[in-house]
């Protein structure tokens, strides 16, 4: 795979180089010419190459539409043996380089970081064959021990540009169905990406190796999407090569408390509960925009939500002090939901992962599986 991807950035770089030198050159001169200027430059700067090569395939797409899609799949098909079978193994690794020096540790004071974008549209067909990619809108992190609960908060709106061709609509869609915030002349929004960045790496530096979500394709990319937007130092910098996807994280942690019963609590019951409602409609959880806002795609709520999900399973196994930085305190009126518009339920990729479960059966206050199984 990267020799590929390295492949598509250079194609760009080396377009660039001939329009900017006026270069009358054969492809193979070219690429001759290039590639020691191309081997010159930081990983970063490559990475920003490869990235806009992306963005121009998924834009050439859109424009030309069947004919690129069978060129785009039949070239990947050709290249890769199995890109889900490489999915697999790669969340596997990312998992064991979290958990490797687990063994002998007290967790209680282990720093996690849990990640949530909100996104414009994703630009890829959603199908096997092709790296998945998103354009962000919102992000958000939150740090969390055990012990303490929430410790700081980071939360941003992206300007990620211009949307390509032929996904306005997209985005709109989703905005109106999802996070609701507008797709353009969003003054809150930033493009100010090194900016960003560095206040994300400035809350990551002390752990540099878990950010989780469920979500685990999509952080890894729009990491990498910051990453290479703001930074060109070397790959190792990406806090981003270290991201862990929730459930996995909350499955290990389980094991590892050597609690009876937690070896059978499975990924999916897990997922079911990061997905449930349970804490959809507690006030101050969102940011402050969002809070005047009919749903719950915050990426600010929906890690703080994480967090409350998480110390709520772990507190049957570990000896969490709950906190209100932990859980939230809710009032008696709190507990009478809010009712959303229908357009607020989860689309076609959030009810995919959620495996076809209806919100509205999880009243509030229902134990759920995993208090009846390690409890
Ligand atoms: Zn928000």
């Amino acid at each position: 795979m990267p020799s590929k991807n390295t492949m598509n950035g250079f194609a760009v770089f080396m377009y660039e180089i001939k329009e900017r030198r006026r270069l009358n050159m054969s492809g193979q001169q070219l690429a001759t010419f290039c590639s020691p200027l191309w081997a010159n430059l930081s990983a970063g700067e490559k990475k920003q190459y490869d990235m806009r090569a992306k963005e121009m395939k998924a834009q050439k797409k859109a424009t030309d539409g069947d004919m690129a899609r069978r060129d785009n799949v039949g070239n990947i098909i050709g290249t890769r043996k199995n890109p889900e079978e490489e999915r697999r193994k790669r969340r596997q690794t990312d998992q064991e380089l979290v958990t490797r020096d687990w063994p002998g540790k007290d967790l209680m004071d282990e720093k996690f970081y849990f990640v949530n974008f909100q996104d414009m549209c994703e630009l890829s067909e959603p199908d096997n064959n092709t790296d998945r990619e998103w354009l962000p809108r919102e992000v958000a992190i939150v740090e969390y021990t055990m012990r303490r609960g929430i410790i700081r908060i980071y939360h941003a709106f992206i300007d990620p540009g211009p949307i390509p061709k032929g996904f306005r609509f997209t985005c709109m869609q989703k905005s109106d169905a999802e996070h609701k915030i507008p797709i353009e002349d969003f003054e809150l929004a930033s493009n100010n990406y090194p900016l960003i960045w560095r206040k994300m790496k400035e809350l990551l530096r002390d752990g540099m190796k878990d950010g989780q979500d469920a979500d685990y394709e999509k952080i890894k990319y729009l990491m990498d999407w910051m990453w290479c937007r703001s930074d060109d130092g070397d790959l190792s910098d990406n806090p981003a090569g270290h991201v862990c996807a929730l459930e996995d994280l909350v499955v290990n942690l389980l094991a590892y408390s050597n609690q009876p019963n937690t070896e059978t609590i499975s990924n999916a019951s897990v997922v079911s509960r990061l997905d449930g409602s349970h804490w959809d409609y507690i006030s101050n959880t969102s940011c402050e925009w969002h809070e005047d806002q009919e749903t719950k795609y915050c990426a600010l709520g929906i890690v703080r939500r994480y967090a409350f999900t998480i110390s709520d399973i772990l507190s049957q196994v570990y000896p969490i002090n709950l906190t209100e930085r932990h859980v939230p305190i809710r009032s008696s009126t709190e507990e009478v939901a809010r009712v959303l518009p229908p357009e607020s339920m989860p689309t076609v990729s959030n009810q995919q992962r959620m495996r076809g479960k209806t919100r509205a059966k999880e009243k509030p206050g229902s134990a759920g599986d995993m208090r009846r199984v390690s409890g």
